[in-house]
Parts: structure tokens; sequence; C-alpha cells
């Protein structure tokens, strides 16, 4: 079936209002939960073609994601989905007011591929969740995943309430000239923009989940220790291609000889390598020349290596960086790891705050001023004080960009209420009606009026 003919079945199931009800969520819900786990097996041998992601990473950084995420949602979703009462105000006493979510209709899941099934299926499920009919486009770049998902869904699913479309730029063209009740998609800012300005033409509302230059600030009133080795593991997880990774550290000066030393460590003691089960690959040879030509000789402090067959390029630290370095004027996504000094913290605020606004942002210190000036000052999509990373595995928090690292936001409570439109009634008593707002006007209704408003 061509993927218009989907689309108009998807409107046209919507319409028969099936997939509000929360009996059909669920059912729909625990299907998928027991689709993944049944075919566990396949995810993995997919991504491991893809590039080379171990079990283990898999498993804690997409598979139980996504299974935590249909847990959540079948526990809350009648709270979620329960119409919020509001107090109404007094020019329209005798009156009840209810925000009721309601679905949207027919949602446009475009994927990435450097976490395919979670930023695929994550968002596909807070759609169903809500109550939405769902076409999913992963990304073609992690060719094996995409089919995995499609086989497994297009398979079990009807279509004419989720389907699978597989396809690159061809593909996402013509799915972005279709009119769809809202798009979430998750790429680079470069795409965001085409996704965005093609929506402009439906006035189709968007989430974009972009990408951006996140960076990880390290003072001297850090515990150094645990700074290096929560920075080592967050960088280097699926070989720095993941887009809240620390793009780049602000170290304080004094700091800096002994800091670099500890990174060191780390990388050498979480066993890198080639054949690892702890490392993975560059995902085709675009990226890993991009990467290699942004690894300047002159500046390694530790790493530099690399193997094209193998695409594999080792954990690597850049010193004596600054804003000039090429590696500073482009999002890195790869296992490259430049070190700017600073001697002033407000000064290093103020540099991040030239910047375009990242989509995560660190601090590692224990001094308080230091922790409210952060938080205060910089504007970042989200991020984490004495971690990295981790603050998008906590689904009480929003995970989303602001500016150009994005639009909108999901996980969670936030995930229901990005895929319905809040809509506002007003139930009004048929008795009581005062005559003062009805025409014809006069001076004397015109006070009264001023003293109720
Ligand atoms: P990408 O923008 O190249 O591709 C994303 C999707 O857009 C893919 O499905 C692809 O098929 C489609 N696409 C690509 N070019 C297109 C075009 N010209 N027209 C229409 N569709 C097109 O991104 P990517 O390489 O898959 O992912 C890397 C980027 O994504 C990085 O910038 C990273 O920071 C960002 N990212 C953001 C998040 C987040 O949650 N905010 C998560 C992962 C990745």
């Amino acid at each position: 079936m061509e993927i218009e003919q989907i689309l108009q079945s998807q409107r046209d199931f919507f319409k028969t209002q099936q997939t509000k009800s929360l009996a059909f969520r669920k059912m729909y819900l625990e299907k998928l939960r027991n689709l993944i786990i049944s075919n566990e097996n396949i995810f993995y041998e997919a991504i491991y073609k893809d590039f080379g992601k171990s079990k283990f990473d898999t498993f804690t950084t997409e598979i139980s994601f996504i299974l935590n995420d249909i847990e959540y949602y079948l526990k809350n979703l009648k709270s979620l989905a329960k119409p919020q009462k509001v107090s109404t105000n007094l020019v329209n006493q005798l009156g009840k007011s209810k925000i009721h979510s309601e679905p949207f209709g027919n949602i446009l899941v475009i994927g990435a591929w450097n976490y395919p099934y979670q930023l695929s299926l994550s968002p596909v499920i807070a759609a169903i969740a809500a109550g939405n009919c769902c076409i999913l486009k992963p990304s073609e770049i992690a060719e094996n995943t995409m089919k995995s998902m499609s086989m497994i869904i297009n398979e079990n699913f009807p279509p004419e309430y989720l389907y699978v479309y597989e396809g690159g730029i061809d593909e996402t063209t013509e799915l972005l000239k279709l009119k769809f009740d809202k798009i979430f998609f998750t790429g680079s800012t470069k795409v965001g923009k085409i996704v965005y300005k093609a929506a402009a033409e439906h006035l189709t509302p968007v989430v974009l989940e972009l990408g951006g230059k996140s960076p990880a600030i390290i003072t001297k009133n850090a515990n150094l220790e645990i700074a290096a080795k929560r920075i080592v593991w967050g960088k280097f997880l699926n070989a720095g291609q993941t887009c809240v990774a620390p793009d780049y550290l602000l170290v304080e000066e004094s700091i800096q000889e002994q800091f670099l030393e500890m990174l060191r460590k780390y990388i050498q003691q979480f066993k890198y390598g080639p054949d690892s089960e702890q490392y993975t690959m560059i995902i085709n040879t675009g990226n890993f020349q991009r990467l290699i030509n942004l690894i300047d000789k002159e500046k390694i402090y530790f790493g530099g290596n690399y193997d094209e067959e193998k695409l594999y390029i080792e954990p690597t630290i850049l010193h004596h960086i600054d804003g000039n370095d090429q590696i500073m004027q482009e999002e890195i996504f790869g296992p490259l790891l430049p070190v700017i000094s600073f001697k002033n913290y407000n000064t290093a605020l103020n540099a991040i705050l030239e910047m375009k606004k990242p989509l995560a942002a660190y601090l590692f210190t224990n001094n308080t001023e230091e922790k409210e000036n952060f938080t205060q000052k910089l504007s970042f999509g989200g991020g984490c004080i004495n971690d990295v990373v981790m603050h998008l595995s906590n689904d009480h928090l929003p995970f989303g960009g602001v500016g150009s690292s994005g639009i909108g936001n999901y996980h969670g409570k936030f995930g229901f209420e990005t895929f319905s439109h809040q809509k506002a009634v007003l139930e009004k008593a048929t008795w009581g009606e005062p005559n003062i707002k009805y025409p014809p006007y006069s001076e004397k209704k015109l006070s009264w009026i001023k003293r109720f408003l």
C-alpha cells in the first residue's frame, strides 16, 4: 500500500473513536511490550550489525528505556487521561471548568539512528498512550534496526493504527508533504529546519528534538574523581554518538593537569577497544572521516588512533583548545573530547552564553554559589549537577531542547501532554443568568461591569 493510502486509513480509523478508549490503548501497549520482550534477540542482533553496539549497552540505554515507558503509561494512563477540574472565575458562575486531554489524531514520528530503538519507539509509545494513530519513519542510517522495527510492528499491528515506514531522505520528503496532526522529529538542527518548514505548510505543530554542543564545567570545588569517572562514562558511551554527551569540557586552570590525568586513568580502566563489549563503532565512513578530520594531532593529550576498516576511533582527549579550533565549530557526535581551561568561573559561563543554547549542560562542583549561578544564568534543554546524561533517565523530568537545540519535550507525563491537545470546556448552568452583559448597553451596566471585572 502507498504511504498516502496508509495515512488515509489511519485518518479514517482515528475517526472511528476506537483509539480513545483506555482499554484499547492499554491492549496495544501491552502487545508492544510483549513483542519487544519476545523479540529482544532480534533487536540485539540488528543493532550489533549496524554499529557493533553490545547487548549490555542496548539493554541499559534502549530496551529498558522503552519497557519502562510502557510500564509508566500502563500504570498512569487513567490519571493522565482523566479530565482535570479547574476553578471557574466569577463571571462564569454558575459553571464548571475542565481540561480534557484529547489525542491530536495522526502523528508522524521521525527517528534518529544513534539510539534507534529508544528514539523511535519512545515517542511512538507516548503517542499511542495519548490515543493517537501513528506512522514511524526510523533512520535509514541504522538500516538493520529500522528493518527489525518495521518487521515486528508491521506484522503485528494494524497499519491503520500503527505503521513503520522504511526509507531515507526521498521517502521522508514525500511524507513531509502529507498533512499530519503533529510531527515529532529527532535529528540534526539542519534537518529540523526542513521539517519545521514542511510542517508550516499545513500548520502542523512539531516537536523538534535536536542537538548542539553541550558543555561540562569542572571547577576546583568538584569531587574530581567522581567527575572524571562520570564524564568518561557519559562521553564514550555509544562512542560519543549521544545527543546529550558532554561535547567539550571547561576545566578550571588550577586543576586541569590533575583532571586530565584522571580522565586518562578512567579511559584506560574502562578498557574501550575496537572489539570490546563496552565500546561502539562509528556508524558509517562519512561520519568516520568527518571525525578524524577534527583531530588536531598537535593537540592530542590522549588517544588519537583509529582503524577505518573497523570504523573504530579511540577515545581521544584534546587539550590547549580554544573557541577558534575547528572542533569547537560544530557538534562533535563522536569519541573526541576537547578540553578548554578557564581562570574565572563567570567568564566560563559567559562564554557558554555566547554560543547557541545547548541540549544539555553539566556542572561539577560542591560550591552552592557556583551551582546557583549555573542554573540561573545558563539556558539549556536539561542537564545535571555532578553527573552527565542521567537526567534523561528520570521520567519525572521533561526531556527536550531550547532555542536551536529543539522545540517541545517528552518522557513520562510530558510525553503524554506532547501528544494531547488540552481542550478547555466550560459548562454553564441554565439558570441564574444576569442581564448585565446583554445589549442594549448603558452607563449603569458599564459601571457595574467595571466593579465586577
Ligand atoms: P539527521 O537529521 O541526519 O536524520 C534524522 C532523520 O531525518 C532521519 O530519519 C533521516 O532519514 C531524516 N532526514 C535526513 N535528511 C533529511 C532531509 N534532507 N529531508 C528529510 N528528512 C531527512 O540526524 P541523525 O544523523 O540521524 O542524528 C544525529 C543528530 O541528531 C545529532 O545532531 C544529534 O545531536 C541529534 N539527536 C538529537 C537527539 C535528541 O533527543 N535531542 C537524540 C539523538 C540525536
